[in-house]
């Protein structure tokens, strides 16, 4: 064995476990949690509501449409597109 197999290996095994812990995240966790009570700012007023993503009003500014703050549901994840 080469002198870093053990550290490809090890690195091997800790990106696997990392891809299963987004799989079960994504899953098991996220597909339980309402993205409307984990995003509750009441600035986001939420004005799209759709099966991939919600859209709302952004509480760092002002945006004339009122939905530059995109939550990805899938993920959780948001961004601000203002
Ligand atoms: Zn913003």
């Amino acid at each position: 064995m080469p002198a870093d197999g053990g550290a490809r290996k090890q690195r091997q095994k800790i990106s696997v476990r990392r891809g299963r812990i987004r799989e079960f995240l994504e899953s098991e966790v996220y597909s339980r949690l309402d993205p409307q009570r984990l995003y509750d700012h009441a600035a986001h007023l939420w004005k799209h509501d759709s099966a991939e993503s919600l859209k709302g009003g952004c509480p760092w500014h002002d945006s004339k449409s009122g939905s530059s703050f995109v939550v990805t549901k899938s993920n959780l994840l948001w961004w601000c597109a203002g």
